[in-house]
């Protein structure tokens, strides 16, 4: 059994995601291709409206890539140079990336030593007068602590973005009830579809999402070359497009977001409960306000011995990897930060592991990659 499983774990496996959706989503592209309408086709404007249904936004506003749709958001808000965008530190480089693109400056802050997100205390703290953005990243397939971040945005007369590339489809709970996807809540969301993303298409992708009629429609605005009306340009934007065949390969995938959403549960749950109880080894948390997508199933590895579990691993033909081994403020981009100290983010850098997380994990995958690691801490 094991030489069979260990030969086929791949850490996403879009290969027999793939095989299993083929013949629908294989019709969808030839009809693109017979169509030969490539850029701007019915089907992306088709997929914005069924997403838009999904997560229940007013507005979906396709674009390129989840890069794109952060810069774009920043782009479409009334900002200044030198303006600070208070984000995660814990998190890809593309967060920050395009927030000094764009000539504002990045505030990173330290993230929760649970949820690894954005850590609201510590945003209190970072807010200035300069403060215009904050920018939470629902990491990993869970919200970031929405309520309170945006109470704390209103208070302070803040924009909120949510980086939501890796939680599409997740949802929060208020307080009072209501519940709201991941990239709703705030002024306006970003996404990405890039192939391993819970919703993936076969290259590039992106999208905002928001419910601001007027932003959505300066980001739609944004994302085609500043214009409204072809050849007539009123705001420098960009060329941001999601392609027809991209939209048609997502159009099919996004009736099967909730599956995939079970489908990674089922494998978090198998997780959870094969590899609870281990010294030296803690299972993903769940929010109470979150539902869970699992882009990623992050365990902390806290007896130092993270990276030889890797490589254990590794030669058992099991990927696991690390997301991310240095924080935003500790890279050689950001070494004029480098003296910033955020405990938490640096701690967390040196304990994680993520184990292969996928729609496609086999009963008997997970239960020797479980045993594998228990074999490991025997
Ligand atoms: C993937 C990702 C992005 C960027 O998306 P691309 O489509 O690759 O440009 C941004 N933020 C986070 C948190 C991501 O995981």
């Amino acid at each position: 059994m094991s030489e069979i499983a260990a030969e086929t774990i791949r850490m996403v496996d879009l290969a027999t995601q793939y095989k299993r959706l083929q013949p629908s989503i294989d019709k969808a592209m030839q009809k693109v291709l017979d169509e030969t309408s490539f850029i701007s086709g019915p089907i992306v404007k088709e997929f914005s409206a069924n997403l838009a249904t999904h997560i229940n936004a007013k507005q979906v506003i396709p674009c390129a890539n989840g890069t794109d749709a952060l810069q774009i958001a920043l782009m479409a808000l009334d900002l200044k140079a030198g303006d600070e965008v208070i984000t995660s530190a814990f998190t890809f480089i593309a967060t920050a990336e395009v927030i000094v693109l764009l000539g504002l400056k990045p505030i990173f802050v330290d993230v929760n030593a649970d949820d690894f997100n954005i850590n609201l205390a510590a945003i209190e703290k970072a807010i200035t007068p300069k403060t215009k953005v904050l920018l939470p990243v629902h990491l990993f397939g869970q919200c970031s602590d929405m309520e309170a971040i945006l109470a704390l945005a209103k208070k302070h007369n803040l924009y909120v973005v949510e980086d939501t590339a890796q939680a599409i489809g997740a949802e929060y709970t208020f307080s009072n009830g209501d519940k709201k996807s991941a990239g709703t809540m705030g002024n306006i969301g970003t996404t990405s579809f890039f192939p391993s993303k819970n919703l993936g298409c076969f290259g590039d992708g992106g999208a905002l999402m928001t419910n601001d009629e007027t932003l959505g429609k300066k980001a739609m605005q944004i994302a085609n070359h500043g214009s409204k009306v072809r050849y007539y340009h009123d705001v420098i934007g960009i060329n941001s497009r999601l392609d027809s065949l991209q939209a048609a390969v997502l159009n099919e995938k996004l009736k099967h977001l909730s599956d995939f959403s079970a489908r990674r549960n089922k494998a978090a749950k198998f997780y959870d409960e094969n590899l609870k109880g281990i010294a030296g080894l803690q299972t993903p948390f769940r929010s109470k306000n979150s539902t869970h997508v699992f882009h990623q199933y992050t365990m902390q590895i806290t007896n130092g011995k993270r990276d030889e579990l890797k490589n254990f691993l590794d030669k058992k033909g099991i990927p696991a990897m690390v997301y991310y081994p240095l924080p935003l403020h500790k890279q050689e981009v950001f070494k004029a930060m480098k003296d910033l100290s955020l405990p938490v983010t640096e701690k967390l850098a040196e304990t994680v592991l993520s184990l292969p997380m996928h729609t496609e994990l086999s009963e008997n995958q997970l239960n020797y990659i479980c045993t594998t690691i228990k074999e490991f801490f025997n």
